[in-house]
Order: structure tokens, then sequence, then C-alpha cells
């Protein structure tokens, strides 16, 4: 059975926090410039072009990337600035396709497939990318191939302020020379696992037997095999908008106890300025509505594993200290 050739773009706007602050205060253009929070326990959310090549990336501890630029200007973050942006590019892409996902704040699947017949996705892609920045103001590199995984890595190695197409058929020879931490979805844990074996390219990982990496890893060994070997049938999930609010806020000091959890949780969605949660924390809703649950993810501990989903409900009331219980 053959299944007709997809043609998808992924879109990934260009150091999106930074290139939104830049827009906000064009002095700040050039310069290294770190966003996040700047206590001792604060972390880059995002890092300019040019803070990036004294080392720094995102998600280092503020602290190292101070000492690894003294000169670098930080900047708290503006929740409200990127979902703006975030919602002006959305309804470009809205606009103009007739299918795309929107995978995060700043970042876009769409699905061209069709598209070729009778204009060209190269020249649409392309003329996509031009009306982001002429009417947004922001630069957006993109990937283009016949699936969602080979266009993201195209677009991650052709950042900033690129385009790269992948012919059909050449996806497992653009993957073969990169390494494995290219691969997305691949953590840190696993591409360490892989490296201290030796497999330090997906040219090697793709060559593994599957069975063998499926008995090292179980059924997430099978997936990395396919993805080394280029393939990914997920499909675009059509944008609809989001109900969900995502934040993230790093305690000052270690904190346990649920009401803590509570009222930071609390004060993260005030923070997100959604409708919704100012006004259940001013007291006019108690609860969030039927079939609707608040998930909160709180990272406590350098492990990835140590994180857990906690569901709020009913929501904290004003005070901050409501019941919050795991959920998943
Ligand atoms: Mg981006």
């Amino acid at each position: 059975m053959t299944t007709a050739q997809r043609h998808i773009a992924h879109f990934d706007l260009d150091a999106f926090f930074v290139a939104v602050e830049c827009l906000k205060n064009s002095r700040l253009k050039g310069k290294p410039l770190l966003v996040g929070g700047s206590g001792d326990r604060g972390v880059v959310a995002a890092c300019s072009y040019e803070a990036r090549r004294f080392g720094i990336h995102s998600a280092m501890p503020m602290k190292l990337a101070r000492r690894l630029c003294p000169e670098a200007i930080v900047i708290r973050g503006d929740m409200e600035s990127y979902g703006k942006y975030s919602r002006l590019v959305t309804d470009i892409m809205q606009d103009s396709v007739p299918l795309f996902e929107k995978a995060s704040i700043d970042e876009f699947y769409v699905d061209l497939s069709g598209m070729d017949k009778f204009f060209g996705c190269r020249r649409f892609a392309g003329e996509l990318k031009t009306k982001v920045l002429k009417e947004s103001g922001l630069i957006v590199s993109y990937g283009l191939a016949s699936n969602k995984l080979i266009s993201k890595v195209a677009t991650d190695e052709i950042k900033p302020n690129g385009q790269l197409e992948i012919a059909f058929a050449k996806e497992k020879s653009f993957l073969a020379p990169l390494p494995v931490q290219k691969l997305p979805g691949i953590g840190k844990e696993t591409a360490y696992k892989l490296i201290r074996r030796g497999v330090e390219t997906i040219r090697t990982l793709s060559e593994i037997p599957v069975e063998m990496l499926e008995t090292m890893m179980g059924a997430t060994g099978v997936e990395l095999w396919r993805k080394a070997n280029g393939v990914d049938e997920s499909p675009v999930i059509p944008y609809r908008e989001q109900k969900s609010i995502s934040t993230e806020r790093t305690f000052e000091t270690d904190t346990i106890g649920y009401d803590t959890y509570g009222a930071a949780a609390c004060r993260a969605g005030a923070d997100d300025r959604s409708g919704r949660f100012r006004s259940a924390q001013a007291g006019q809703a108690d609860r969030l509505r039927d079939g609707e649950a608040a998930l909160f993810q709180f990272r406590y501990g350098r492990q990835a594993e140590d994180d857990r989903l906690y569901e709020c409900g009913p929501y904290p009331a004003a005070d901050g200290a409501g019941p919050v219980r795991k959920a998943v």
C-alpha cells in the first residue's frame, strides 16, 4: 500500500521572547539579552543569538549565564506580550492556510499537501515567512519535508532566519550525519545512554537492529529507531483555541507542602493574565467549570522524573491555600 506523499512545513519563530523584547524596545537589538528570573535560582528562558556566542543557552541557571557574559542585559519576561504576539502569528496562519497545528507558543506545523499541484509548496512557505515578518515584525525560520519530524529538524539546522527543504527520499541521508541529540524527543538521559554505548550519530542509531533497541529501551527504542530512519506518520493536528495555560515559576527556596503549591499555582495563574484565572483569583469563581481541570506541574529537584503533575480543584480561593492533589 502506498500513501500519498505529504508536504509538511515547520515554522519556528527565531529567539521568540527576545525578538518580542526587541520590538518593544529597539535599543535592545544586537545586544546580549537574557530573558528569565534574575534571582539566585532563576533560569534562562530565552537568550539572544549575541548571548549564545558566550556559550549561553536556554534552561541554563541565570547565575552561570551572567558569569559567562557579565554585560548581558537581563529581562524578567513579559508573558502577556509574548502571548499577544503568538496570537498575532496564529491569526496570520489561520488566514493563510487550511490546516495547521500550533505546537508551542512559537512553533507551527503546516500541512501543505496538495498545494504542490497548483502553487508550489516552496513558494507558498516562502511567502508565508515574508508575510509573518511584514505583519508581526518577527523573523520565522522553516523546514519543508515529507513529515513533521524531518521538517522540525530541518528548521533547527537552518536557524536563524533560514529555510531548508529536504527532498522526498532524502530524509535518511539528511539525518544520518547529525548527532543523536538532534532527534526531537531524545532527552538528556537517553542521549547519554546512547553516546555511552558509542552511538553518537543518527546514522549509527538507524543501523542498530530494531530488536536490539527494543530490548534496550522497550517501546521507546522502537520509536527512536523509526525516527532515526526518518519515519514519522504523525498527522498535523488542526489548531483550535487553547483553553489551558502554561507558565513556569522557580521557587526562591526549596519548599514542601501542598498549600504552598496551591498558593504558587494561584499566583502563576494570575501572572498568566488569563481572564478565567484572574476572576478565580478575585474570588468570583471558586470552581472551574465541569470537566475542566487545572493542571500544574511543579518541578522540585533537578531530575525531570521528579516533576509531578497536580490537579487544583476547586481552584484555590483568594488566599491561595486551596486543596491541591496529585493528578497523574
Ligand atoms: Mg523558536
